[in-house]
């Protein structure tokens, strides 16, 4: 491991946080603390902290000794000043002397010593950082330093990697204990450059943020030196199983099949199959490592204490459905039975959290992280995947031997670590997955964020790949754009394939892509109207069928929208290559309906009219109003309510008929109110 620090860098840090007031002590602190944050092989989501000591200045112009220590929330890799919040170092360091501290009064004294009182919550590391009389000071759960740390005999090997340079700490969980556990045994060593946590992690000391920054790639370097000579033992070769984007949907259905009303039914699957995932996968001591659990307690709010072991998803995939579902229930038995066992230990007992399982692993197959958003499961499979090269790491020099089951119970259900999952209320379509088809359009792009707002991951096609990429991009982290031409039925598999690889499924299909060819039918040359049949027709059959297999996989349900037009109930003069193609597009509707509805597929349709899009244009808008001599305002608004129908009018219907749970070949209209269109 390369030391990143760039003396350049670091000098050009203190001089911008200087022009915002911030001091060079924690100007440098915010500088190593990110350099930390970059590698995943240190620390991961929200993982580590550090802290330096420093001056700050009382509203009476007094200097008071402060901790800056990292504040939760806040991510070492995208770290800034007001991540480490300063808190008054004397009083922290005065609770040393009491015999107990409770949790409750050890978070009141870290906030009631802030200097800013809105500031975030200082780590629950805290006291350590504050006992330990070292200027600066950096923690990680570096993955090296953990296959070492994670052994029947940790200490004696720590010894043997690090002679005096650094004493071991028993594991005691975070907190007052741990504090004051760690600075008895700092006070007993001379000239510590840091310390190990027996089945935790590593502290690093310095007196400059270069010096404990770079202690700490130093005595990581030294554990990776330590395993590196030994050979991995080469993969074996798992039978061929099938295809991620065939498994995944049947994984997504096993566990909304297993949780039921009891548990919350959908989950967003991240799927990784890289070198170090697969030979662990494919390794035949799978299913004992998986009952060993974490490499460090911190992740197992993430991944639980273990992972769910299938066998290898091949041959008939039905069969293997039926073995993961009993696999599912058995992993709920035994985690009720470890809640029961452990719960019991707490007088005033505790609740226990949903039991189904965060990282699924099968031979063949790679792993799954499973989640309530795609960001929630991409932190889960990063943090799955940084356990299985500790635990490869770690039985490549002898024994992987993490924590027992007592502390990692006591980690999972400490209000501490519960914290740091956010509390934030479920949206409404968390856990869904939508394919928006012409989603680069008005209407599709409108619909692509109203579904985003509520929450659901989006998957934004279009036969313009720029466009449904620009619109995918203004979505955030739970959304992608693909070029796809839904004329051709090969895209659009390719397109589902592509969802189901990425969140493990589908539950909403909009399926909007359309065009409106004009011509009286008496001039329209066939080839219009095929073409014209070929995208407001056979597109949305192609789609739909890609959808319904998805569908039927999962047994999940679905929704699928199908955009159609005012045409298909009241024609247009001259727009017969769009009518009769819409027409058509509403039979296949009411046709999905009648033969899915025992699949618990809800197929509607939705009928806006008057909308400003690609298919009505502002020249188009102009030319129509002209002949009809209104101005082009009246001309929009031209219909029983009297106001213009936008594409997010649209959208916020087929979000609401993605929901309507009772309802299914219906047509839902949104033109203001038209009599002439009106369904009878
Ligand atoms: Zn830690």
């Amino acid at each position: 491991m390369k030391s990143r620090w760039n003396e350049t860098d670091a000098r050009d840090a203190v001089e911008r946080y200087a022009r915002a007031g911030v001091a060079e002590d924690l100007a440098l602190r915010t500088y190593s603390a990110r350099l930390l944050g970059a590698d995943p092989s240190l620390v991961l989501h929200g993982g580590g902290n550090t802290s330096v000591k420093t001056t700050a200045v009382d509203l009476f112009g007094e200097p008071v000794d402060v901790l800056c220590v990292k504040g939760s929330g806040w991510d070492l890799a995208t770290i800034e000043p007001p991540g480490h919040p300063a808190v008054r170092l004397t009083p922290l360091r005065r609770l040393r002397d009491l015999d107990r501290l409770s949790d409750e009064d050890m978070v009141n004294a870290q906030r009631q010593n802030l200097m800013n009182p809105s500031a975030p919550n200082p780590s629950v590391e805290t006291l350590l950082h504050a006992f330990i009389p070292e200027k600066f000071i950096d923690h990680t759960h570096a993955l090296a330093v953990l296959a070492l740390a994670d052994q029947p005999d940790a200490e004696a090997l720590i010894a043997a990697v690090y002679g005096d340079r650094v004493a071991c700490v028993p594991y005691v969980m975070p907190g007052f204990d741990l504090a004051r556990r760690a600075a008895e045994i700092w006070e007993s060593h001379v000239a510590l450059e840091g310390l190990v946590l027996i089945n935790h992690g590593i502290f690093s000391f310095g007196a400059t943020a270069r010096q404990s920054y770079e202690r700490m790639i130093d005595l990581v370097s030294l554990a990776e030196a330590r395993l590196a000579p030994v050979a991995r033992p080469p993969a074996q070769a798992a039978r061929p199983a099938a295809p991620a984007d065939e498994v995944l949907p049947l994984l997504r259905g096993v566990l909304s099949q297993v949780a039921g009303d009891r548990w919350p039914s959908h989950w967003i699957l991240d799927h990784r199959a890289d070198e170090t995932v697969m030979a662990l996968a494919n390794d035949p001591r799978l299913a004992d490592w998986a009952g060993r659990g974490v490499a460090t307690p911190d992740h197992v709010i993430r991944t639980k204490a273990r992972p769910l072991v299938l066998p290898a998803p091949s041959g008939d995939l039905r069969a293997w459905r039926g073995t993961a579902v009993a696999a599912v229930s058995a992993f709920i038995a035994d985690y009720e039975a470890y809640f029961r066992r452990n719960a019991a230990r707490f007088p005033t007992g505790k609740t226990q959290l949903d039991p189904l399982p965060r990282v699924i692993v099968a031979p063949g197959f790679g792993l799954a992280g499973v989640g309530r958003s795609a960001p929630d499961a991409a932190v889960t499979a990063d943090v799955a995947q940084s356990w299985a090269a500790t635990v490869l790491a770690a039985e490549s020099v002898g024994r992987f031997t993490p924590v027992g089951e007592a502390d990692t119970f006591d980690m999972e259900y400490w209000s501490l670590e519960q914290a740091k999952l956010g509390k934030s209320a479920e949206r409404r379509l968390e856990r869904h997955v939508v394919v928006v088809t012409g989603g680069g359009g008005s209407i599709g792009a409108a619909a692509a964020r109203a579904f985003a707002a509520e929450g659901a991951q989006v998957a934004v096609l279009d036969l313009d790949a720029a466009a449904a990429l620009a619109v995918a991009r203004g979505l955030g982290r739970a959304a992608f754009g693909l070029g796809c031409d839904v004329t051709d039925p090969t895209a659009v598999e390719l397109a589902f394939a592509a969802v189901n690889a990425r969140w493990g499924g589908v539950d909403i299909v909009v399926s909007n892509a359309g065009t409106a060819t004009a011509g009286a039918m008496v001039s329209l040359s066939d080839d219009q109207l095929r073409s014209s049949f070929d995208i407001n027709f056979f597109a949305h059959q192609t789609v739909a069928r890609a959808a319904v297999r998805v569908f039927r996989a999962q047994g999940m349900g679905g929704a699928l929208l199908f955009n159609v037009s005012k045409q298909a109930l009241n024609p247009g003069p001259d727009f017969g290559a769009y009518g009769t193609s819409k027409a058509a597009l509403l039979a296949l509707m009411r046709q999905y309906a009648l033969e899915h509805g025992a699949d618990g597929v809800r197929v509607n349709a939705i009928n806006p009219d008057r909308i400003r899009s690609g298919l009505l244009s502002e020249t188009m808008i102009a030319a129509r109003s002209a002949s009809r001599g209104v101005d082009a305002a009246t001309y929009m608004a031209g219909n029983l309510l009297g106001e213009e129908v936008t594409a997010e009018d649209v959208a916020q219907v087929m979000v609401f008929a993605a929901m309507m749970r009772r309802t299914t070949g219906a047509v839902i209209t949104v033109d203001g109110g038209n009599v002439a269109a009106m369904v009878r």
